[in-house]
């Protein structure tokens, strides 16, 4: 196998995500690597090139391509029990992940619905919330809220709740979409105004949006502290606090979306809990499974539980999906939860994060960086160009020195797997400071 064959074959046959396919096409093609085997950091193609994953292979791989911890589970797995319906059955994998989730939320989220995608989780959380709330006679709150820039999937109903104008307008005769408060992202301080003030001045906007409309609001969805697909733009905790303090003052329900967030990302393993509060719904996804197999999870409260525990089988939450609770996707983050506890991995990566950081600190001074910021282990900036073709420029130049990075319009960013090396870190830097100098040199 040669890289060239894969390539011409995956361009005829394969409809490539979130891409326009004429791009990989012509003279200035985008490229499109085959990749022949993972391991750890890196990603190897057929022609011996490497390219270490400083994006985690979109936000999902936690520990490293071919881990050997998980992919032990997940052999024993294979050999016991691959799948079985959910309805009407269950399975020790699924039930230990419910109640080890529930457990890292102290029990206040103690009941899990599955599926298999971020997206659905978001629906999930959606139609849970409008449907406890017309189970108690309140059918009137058939709304939502989101935040400016907020992102929570990409199907007809989660778009709903995104707001991210290329993801979004093309369907927007489709989408029944719902009201937007402004963000708190901390970049929209005014002179003297630090991110707190931001966050307070959000939720000013937030608590006038809903003393006014919060009758037929249901649920607010917000992204906890980094709102990432919109540009990883990072805001304070105090608006969390807030914000919550309003959903119960007004009876709307909090829906923590940590599909990106969650699972260490921030520097807590949920981000909500650097904020000391707790959602009414939290939806888990992406790396969960250790970025080996899709799953996704909403938890959710007693009170919600019980809106819909009834003898009128209508009352009940009907909702499924045909893989739903899959015995080895949860067996894989089974896997992905004990790492967590025998490396203690939260604690483990504040030492990363703070490498990550020092890594990244002298590109403060380039002229042409701005807004570096870092929470946990992402770590952004933004680019001061009018250049609309910088981020496929950076990302090639990118590929080209070995690192895999994306940048979101110009907005550069690093989300690496926790199992980088301090070297590693530096190396991953230090590439991309040069691919921002090819990029920016025209
Ligand atoms: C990725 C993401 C989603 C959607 O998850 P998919 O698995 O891609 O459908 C939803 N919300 C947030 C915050 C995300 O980052």
């Amino acid at each position: 196998m040669r890289n060239t064959d894969l390539l011409q074959r995956s361009l005829k046959a394969v409809w490539h995500p979130c891409t326009q396919m004429k791009q990989h096409a012509g003279a200035d093609a985008l490229p499109l690597i085959p990749i022949a085997r993972g391991e750890g950091l890196w990603l190897y193609d057929f022609d011996g090139n490497r390219y270490l994953d400083g994006v985690s292979s979109w936000w999902v791989n936690l520990f490293g391509h071919a881990n050997p911890r998980i992919n032990a589970a997940l052999r024993d797995q294979l050999e016991t029990l691959e799948h079985v319906i959910l309805a009407g059955f269950t399975q020790q994998p699924v039930v230990e992940l419910s109640e080890r989730l529930a457990a890292l939320t102290d029990n206040t989220l103690g009941h899990c619905f599955f599926a298999s995608d971020g997206a659905s989780a978001t629906e999930i959380a959606l139609k849970m919330s409008f449907h406890s709330w017309r189970n108690r006679g309140r059918s009137e709150k058939n709304s939502f809220l989101c935040l400016e820039g907020g992102y929570h999937g990409e199907t007809v109903g989660a778009l709903a709740v995104t707001d991210v104008a290329i993801f979004k307008d093309a369907y927007a005769p489709l989408v029944r979409a719902a009201a937007t408060v402004p963000s708190p992202d901390a970049r929209r301080a005014r002179d003297g105004e630090n991110a707190a003030d931001v966050a307070r001045r959000a939720a000013a906007a937030l608590a006038a949006h809903l003393e006014q409309h919060h009758q037929h609001i249901a649920a607010l969805i917000v992204e906890p502290l980094i709102q990432c697909a919109s540009g990883m733009a990072m805001y304070d905790p105090e608006y969390l606090l807030l914000a919550r303090a309003l959903c119960d003052r007004y009876e709307v329900h909090l829906i923590c979306d940590e599909i990106a967030v969650g699972c260490g990302r921030s520097g807590t393993f949920f981000a909500h809990e650097q904020a000391q509060i707790g959602p009414d719904f939290l939806c888990v996804s992406k790396g969960i499974s250790g970025g080996y197999l899709p799953l996704s999870i909403v938890l959710t409260t007693n009170d919600v539980y019980a809106a819909f525990y009834d003898d009128a089988t209508a009352r009940g939450f009907l909702h499924s999906h045909s893989y739903t609770g899959n015995a080895l996707a949860c067996r894989a983050a089974l896997a992905t939860l004990d790492i967590f506890a025998e490396d203690d991995v939260i604690a483990a990566n504040r030492v990363l994060a703070a490498k990550l950081g020092q890594a990244l600190a002298p590109l403060a001074d380039h002229p042409q960086v701005r807004h570096l910021r870092q929470r946990g282990m992402i770590a952004a900036f933004d680019v001061d160009t009018d250049d609309p073709g910088f981020s496929r420029r950076f990302y090639r130049a990118a590929l080209d020195r070995e690192v895999l990075l994306r940048p979101i319009g110009n907005t550069v960013y690093f989300m690496p797997p926790y199992v980088i090396s301090a070297e590693q870190c530096e190396f991953l830097v230090d590439r991309a400071g040069q691919a921002l100098k090819a990029a920016l040199k025209r």
